[in-house]
């Protein structure tokens, strides 16, 4: 039990979950994300803004925002 505690630590120093937390404005049918939530293009969203993992944006296949490309 102990070897396979120390196996699950060395395996996640080695590859750590990569969790980029990116910005969109929760509107009806976002296409951009942000990497910050100061982006000027988000000071123009006027529902919430939400935060979502780079992984879920690609997934649900949204784009960097042109200002921060
Ligand atoms: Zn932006």
């Amino acid at each position: 039990m102990k070897t396979f505690l120390l196996l699950f630590v060395l395996l996640m120093h080695k590859h750590p979950p990569t969790k980029t937390v990116v910005y969109v404005c929760d509107s009806t049918n976002p296409k951009k994300y942000h990497l910050k939530n100061d982006c000027r293009g988000l000071s123009r969203c006027t529902h919430h803004i939400i935060e979502i993992t780079l992984d879920v944006a690609k997934k649900r296949k949204l784009e960097l925002c042109k200002i921060e490309q």
